[in-house]
């Protein structure tokens, strides 16, 4: 479980003492704050706090007193306006605050997004829990023999049974290792002085829990969430991504639906792929060979024009 009942009670506590503001307040948002969300077989995502709404988009772009909108229309076109031409700063305006716990190995992907805000557990102050992260069988893959970033068939039976083993006895064996060298006792009751804590985590493995709060604006925030919630991601990070793409959806709808047509299903096109449309559309039959197109360009241009029906 991720939450310990004390880490529970606290978040009940958190939520049944509301304080009136004047500050804009997003309904969907307000039902999302401090819930932990629960992501993998330990880890969570839960929103400590908020700033803007759909409405702070509009009056930052118009750069007006009002409080967003007398027409919902209106400013659903607008923020539709800003999206499709890059208009960035306006969704800056928005920012959001994270508390998230995920395995080490996903932090060090997630981290390389740099335009957020991040304060990591510290385990140089405190000791980590014996918490690792131990893929689901449905999730234990070969490596996938046409992508080198990707997987392939999952493993079963005897094979999946064997790296399941490894990979829990690899874990507990460095934690019973991390355990014995803090220690200030010896395995014979006798006493040592326990080496320090910044020390003693360098042999976990990259799959043990760590946490963060972590803050980004809703531009920069949209720009994780097109790289991470992606098929192209590792199934780890994406389930992240997918649990924030909901408190997203929830928090500003309208730039969120904005977000889905134009980044999440819409493509760039390159002048060469236009030109092949315009050609297609005229009726003739263009190829790679005619596309002045890659090959690998030509198959995500195919990738985007074919109804995958
Ligand atoms: C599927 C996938 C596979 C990947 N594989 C690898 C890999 O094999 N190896 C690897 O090293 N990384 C890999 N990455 C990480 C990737 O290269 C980026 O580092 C990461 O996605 C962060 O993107 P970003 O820099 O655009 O984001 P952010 O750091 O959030 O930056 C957002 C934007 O701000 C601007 N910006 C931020 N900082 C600067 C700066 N210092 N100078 C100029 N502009 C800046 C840029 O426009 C940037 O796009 C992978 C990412 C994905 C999604």
């Amino acid at each position: 479980m991720p939450l310990s009942p004390d880490q529970l009670a606290e978040i009940a506590a958190q939520r049944a003492t509301p304080k009136p503001t004047l500050r804009a307040v997003s309904e969907g948002m307000e039902a999302h704050l401090y819930h932990a969300h629960e992501v993998l077989d330990h880890g969570f995502v839960r929103v400590i706090d908020y700033m803007g709404d759909d409405a702070a988009i509009v009056q930052a772009a118009r750069v007006s007193y009002g409080a967003g909108t007398k027409h919902v229309s209106n400013d659903e076109g607008l923020i539709r306006y800003l999206m499709r031409h890059w208009h960035s700063t306006p969704f800056e305006m928005c920012e959001i605050k994270l508390h998230v716990k995920l395995p080490v190995f996903v932090a060090r992907q997630w981290i390389r997004h740099r335009t957020a805000n991040v304060n990591e557990y510290s385990a140089r102050y405190s000791i980590l829990d014996r918490e690792f992260y131990i893929p689901a069988p449905d999730q234990l893959a070969a490596q996938s023999v046409v992508n080198n970033q990707g997987r392939g068939a999952v493993l079963e039976g005897a094979e999946a049974a064997r790296v399941l083993e490894m990979l829990k006895r690899d874990s507990n064996t460095a934690y019973d290792h991390y355990e014995a060298m803090l220690s200030e006792t010896q395995a014979d009751g006798s006493p040592q002085q326990g080496l320090a804590r910044e020390l003693a985590r360098m042999n976990l493995p990259a799959n043990i829990y760590t946490q963060w709060y972590w803050k980004v604006d809703l531009h920069n925030l949209f720009h994780f969430l097109r790289l991470r919630a992606d098929p192209h991601a590792q199934y780890e990070i994406r389930v992240y991504a997918d649990v924030i793409c909901k408190v997203v959806a929830d928090w500003v709808p309208i730039a969120f639906a904005a977000f889905e047509d134009y980044r999440m299903g819409g493509a760039t096109l390159s002048s060469k792929a236009i030109d092949c449309v315009r050609r297609m559309l005229k009726g003739e039959q263009v190829t790679q060979e005619t596309s002045g197109m890659s090959k690998g360009e030509w198959r995500e241009f195919i990738g985007v024009v074919n109804d995958p029906a």
